[in-house]
């Protein structure tokens, strides 16, 4: 897997001391609010549990997993759901756990999908966005890292199911995808 690795954009210490942070930053917020926490499968699997450690208050955890049909590197946004929720959000307080946002179709569509059931609150924790690829407004919560418009692989994210179980986060060499 290495070898089709440009470049570490992210390294394992990098990503951990974030997400500390990030955990703190959730804690403080979710006092006493009991939220559910959706995790976008499968990206962002390594994101939650390393998450979930570094949150101190009571919480919950669903999963929810889309296929969106676009090029191997690129979705179109156009979206079908292949796992829902199985918890009720009704007046709960939601968190979507996601790995990146590109042009941010597909977190748009979980978000509006999500409003409908009537939460609380929803708010938005991302690793990664690529904010230059943006094709719509959104607003992250909480974030990881903004990244430059390469595709990276690795700490949950794939190419072709591939380089997921890489420890940072790396820029794939462009002869693997094109
Ligand atoms: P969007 O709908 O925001 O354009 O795309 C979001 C989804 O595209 C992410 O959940 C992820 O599955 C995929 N994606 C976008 N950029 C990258 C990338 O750089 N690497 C990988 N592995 N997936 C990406």
């Amino acid at each position: 897997m290495e070898k089709d690795i440009l470049k570490i954009l992210l390294s394992e210490e990098q990503i951990q001391k974030k997400i500390c942070e990030l955990g703190k930053q959730i804690s403080r917020e979710y006092k006493d609010k009991n939220p559910i926490m959706i995790c976008i499968l499968r990206g962002a699997v390594f994101f939650l549990t390393d998450l979930l450690k570094n949150i101190t208050e009571p919480l919950e955890i669903d999963f929810f997993s889309l296929s969106s049909y676009g090029t191997s590197t690129k979705s179109s946004g156009i979206v079908k759901i292949r796992k829902d929720i199985d918890t009720d959000i009704l007046n709960r307080h939601v968190i979507i756990v996601e790995d990146i946002v590109d042009s941010g179709l597909t977190l748009k569509y979980i978000y509006d999908y999500l409003e409908k059931h009537n939460p609380a609150s929803v708010k938005i924790c991302v690793l990664l966005d690529k904010p230059k690829a943006h094709e719509i407004d959104i607003k992250i919560d909480f974030l990881g890292f903004e990244i430059g418009n390469d595709f990276v692989v690795g700490y949950g994210l794939d190419y072709s199911e591939k380089y997921r179980n890489l420890s940072y986060i790396g820029i794939l060499k462009e002869e693997i995808y094109s």
